[in-house]
């Protein structure tokens, strides 16, 4: 089944769209989209066949996670980076807010 435009926030269900001069895909405009191959040992999803899952979650629910400890942030250029507790509201110059 095809979906009509962005996935709305998996936590909160709430409306997002994308950007307007984003017409296909799923990027939305105050949220972040997630995607997985599968996890091995999930004991419902480990595809690995080209397929992934996305999911939205909009910036407000991400950062109410946030605050809560529940989200976390690891360097993927150093294979050896921890992981840590991600403090939330963190943006760069490449994160497309120029
Ligand atoms: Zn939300």
């Amino acid at each position: 089944m095809k979906i009509p435009g962005t996935l709305p926030c998996i936590i909160c269900h709430g409306k997002l769209e994308n950007p307007p001069e984003i017409k296909n895909g799923n990027q939305p405009n105050g949220g972040l989209e997630f995607i997985a191959a599968g996890h091995w040992p999930s004991t419902i999803i480990d595809i690995f066949d080209g397929r992934t899952l996305r999911i939205n979650i909009c910036d407000s629910c991400l950062l109410n996670a946030a605050e809560n400890n529940l989200v976390a942030i690891q360097d993927e250029r150093n294979e050896n980076a921890p992981l840590e507790i991600w403090a939330g509201m963190e943006k760069t110059k490449k994160g497309g807010d120029e």
